[in-house]
């Protein structure tokens, strides 16, 4: 199972992206994990990544995409994985799209998770991670409207997309991801 999550910030791609990824026993790859391993080991990725994470802007697709490749090419990844994060613009969904077919897989689905945006304020003012001041939350937003809401479409017209509420209790979302990926 190839799986693409799309969806806001705190959207709660990660969490499901978890418990999807440990049913189907295949690696979730969240480009926002990797980066923030990056800056804690304060690796020069890290580095250069730091102020556009703590701004809330996206970092530079020359710093991703190297990183993307390497960990699709990576051992667990041969037999499925879940993209969590990523693609976060046009052009990554296009990087992509060359790489899939470069290395002979395909994604199955992108699964587009849907919160209305004061609710995604809410929950990411509540979670208190370092990026979530509400200066930073509210442009994350704009930028997420401006640069990853138009990959959506790309997807519509391409794998398919399955839309899921995700303005829900977390294992009633759980339980709708399930059955419609069950029907693959
Ligand atoms: P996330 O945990 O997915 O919300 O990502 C946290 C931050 O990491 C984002 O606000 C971006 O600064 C950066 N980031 C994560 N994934 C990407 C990506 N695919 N492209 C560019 N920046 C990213």
């Amino acid at each position: 199972m190839r799986l693409i999550f799309l969806g806001p910030p705190g959207a709660g791609k990660g969490t499901q992206a978890q418990r999807v990824a440990a049913n189907f026993g295949i690696p979730h790859i969240s480009t926002g994990d990797i980066l923030r391993q990056a800056v804690a080991d304060r690796t020069p990725l890290g580095q250069q990544a730091k102020n556009y994470m703590d701004r809330g802007d996206l970092v530079p697709d020359d710093l991703i995409l190297g990183l993307v490749r390497e960990r699709l090419g990576a051992d667990d990844a041969t037999q499925g994985w879940i993209l969590d994060g990523f693609p976060r613009n046009l052009h990554q969904a296009k990087f992509l799209d060359s790489l899939l077919t470069e290395i002979h897989q395909q994604c199955d689905r992108a699964v587009n998770f849907e919160v209305p945006d004061d609710e995604i304020v809410r929950r990411l003012l509540g979670r208190g991670r370092q990026d979530d001041s509400e200066t930073t939350v509210r442009h994350r937003l704009d930028v997420y409207r401006a640069e990853t809401a138009p990959v959506i479409n790309f997807y519509r017209n391409q794998s398919g997309v399955v839309d899921i509420d995700g303005n829900r209790e977390l294992d009633a979302v759980t339980q709708s991801l399930t059955a419609a990926l069950g029907e693959e």
